[in-house]
């Protein structure tokens, strides 16, 4: 038959079905899509030739010498340096928070120390009245009016705060097996409690309001930040000050979670670095880039190996006689196979489905070209439902882009239904307790390995899934 089953070629798995097969191992990559590269799966968009990446946007950054050194065997990369910018009432800013957001966001010429001194005389400031976070009446008139100079407070001439986050630290080579996914390496995105609402969708005039009443019966604080620590809006203000934090994250976050960031763990939150200087990258990482000939050609080569055969268009778990010669109800037991499709699919969703947040993307060529100047522009207001549009061109400058085209994404956050693309884990108390009772029926399953993104419910970047293959391979 084969020496080894790998099923799905995300990252995750064709770093494995890779290194097995260089060590002599024969290796049936089996994926149910049309392509190789998972959700780090780009393509030229057919109206402009321009590459688009159609799960969003993936940007590569790493501080993990290990696997830049093994995918650089596949491409060259890019100079590429992430930055980004967001829309706040009517006005653009830099994001992450760094001293340009500082000076521009309070009409201000500070320095570092006196920055420094704003935002953390800023950091106590209590919470104003209630203010909810519903859409906005005005949804499309956006003043362009001054910014909140009123909300300017003196610098603080006391010693200098050191409330700057460190950044994601350096990419650990393993994706620890234990943890729940509240709780995921350093880079990783962070899990999140419950959604409480119902969600956006790209129909509706507006997002769901988030809230914290209502939510389901396992959504209380108490249960989403049971891992203990702040919340995300207590971490924020501690991090950025007040006025920032309502301007930039409050309602952002509610739009990208749905739910009140109060019900948020700060874990969230600590993965965008504040910068007091004018550094805007978006990412710390000391090795940043894309893929010189796009993520399709690198994941291709992955592959690409006598060892290897690729069989797309197969789902593994298909459960007709014919679905494919390599089945769960054929291979298991007969062969070692590396799962990297979601856990609960695999049981037959017998404890449970597990939650998931999913994206939906509107694609448009508006008639220009170049729509925002930028890759990425955040929205920060509820005023538009969105949280962000990608604008892909600006990915690759080195490139002979046509000058009077482009193409666009708005991308809209919401929880996954049934058959919904699974993005972001949702992680609840109740969906930790469901992975506990798969990852135990999965000890019972012979020579079946769990992996990547879906297969350990967990979300992780690309550099933590190549890594966290590069340990699987080892231990096989
Ligand atoms: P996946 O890429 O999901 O691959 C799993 C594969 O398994 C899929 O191809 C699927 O079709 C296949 N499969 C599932 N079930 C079956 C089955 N039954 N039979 C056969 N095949 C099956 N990371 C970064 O480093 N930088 C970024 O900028 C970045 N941006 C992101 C933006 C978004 C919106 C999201 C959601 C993620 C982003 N990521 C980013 C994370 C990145 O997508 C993941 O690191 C990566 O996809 C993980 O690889 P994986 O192999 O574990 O999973
Ligand atoms: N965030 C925000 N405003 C922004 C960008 C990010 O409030 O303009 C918050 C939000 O809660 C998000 C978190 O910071 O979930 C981490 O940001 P990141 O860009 O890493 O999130 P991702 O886009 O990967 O979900």
């Amino acid at each position: 038959m084969t020496d080894l089953v790998v099923v799905g070629a995300g990252p995750f798995g064709l770093t494995v079905a890779r290194v097995m097969a260089e060590q002599g191992r024969r290796v049936a990559l089996v994926e149910r899509r049309a392509h190789v590269g998972g959700n780090a799966f780009s393509e030229p968009d057919e109206t402009t030739g321009i590459e688009v990446h159609r799960y969003g946007a993936h940007i590569f950054h790493t501080s993990n010498q290990r696997v830049w050194g093994f995918l650089g065997r596949f491409t060259g990369w890019t100079p590429y340096l992430h930055r980004v910018f967001t829309v706040h009432s009517g006005e653009v800013f830099p994001l992450p928070v760094n001293l340009g957001t500082i000076n521009q966001f309070f009409r201000t010429a500070l320095s570092p120390d006196e920055a420094r001194a704003l935002i953390r005389s800023q950091a106590s400031s209590p919470a104003p009245d209630a203010v909810p976070l519903s859409p906005s009446p005005a949804a499309d008139a956006v003043p362009p009016g001054p910014g909140p100079a009123s909300d300017v407070v003196p610098p603080d001439p006391g010693p200098a705060s050191d409330v700057v986050s460190p950044g994601p630290g350096p990419a650990s080579d393993v994706v620890p097996p234990g943890p729940s996914p509240a709780s995921p390496a350093n880079s990783g995105q962070e899990s999140l409690s419950p959604s409480s609402s119902a969600p956006a969708t790209p129909a509706s005039p507006g997002p769901a309001p988030p809230s914290s009443a209502g939510a389901a019966s396992d959504s209380s604080p108490a249960a989403a930040l049971a891992d203990g620590g702040e919340s995300l809006d207590v971490k924020a203000v501690g991090m950025i000050g007040r006025p920032l934090y309502e301007a930039f994250i409050r309602e952002y976050t509610a739009k990208q979670w749905q739910v009140a960031p109060e019900l948020l763990p700060g874990a969230v939150i600590s993965r965008l670095p504040v910068r007091y200087n004018y550094d805007a990258r978006y990412f710390s990482d000391p090795y940043q880039g894309l893929p010189v000939d796009g993520y399709a050609a690198l994941w291709e080569k992955l592959a690409d190996h006598p060892q290897i055969e690729v069989r797309l268009g197969e789902d593994f778990l298909a459960d007709t006689p014919d679905g494919g010669l390599y089945t769960k109800a054929n291979c298991v037991g007969q062969v070692p196979v590396v799962f990297t499709g979601p856990i609960d699919r695999y049981f037959d969703y017998v404890c449970g489905e597990l939650g998931w947040r999913t994206l939906d993307f509107v694609w448009d060529h508006p008639a220009t070209g170049d729509f925002q100047g930028c890759p990425v522009m955040n929205y920060a207001d509820l005023a538009q439902p969105w949280t962000r549009i990608i604008e892909f061109k600006h990915f690759h400058p080195e490139r002979d882009y046509p000058a009077d085209r482009t193409v666009i994404a708005r991308e809209f956050s919401r929880l996954a239904a049934m058959g919904d693309e699974p993005y972001y884990p949702v992680a609840t108390p109740q969906d930790r307790a469901r992975l506990e009772r798969y990852r135990e029926a999965a000890k019972a399953e012979p020579n079946v390995v769990f992996g990547g993104r879906l297969g350990r419910y967990q979300y992780l970047d690309m550099d933590m899934a190549i890594a966290a293959g590069l340990t699987t391979a080892a231990g096989l």
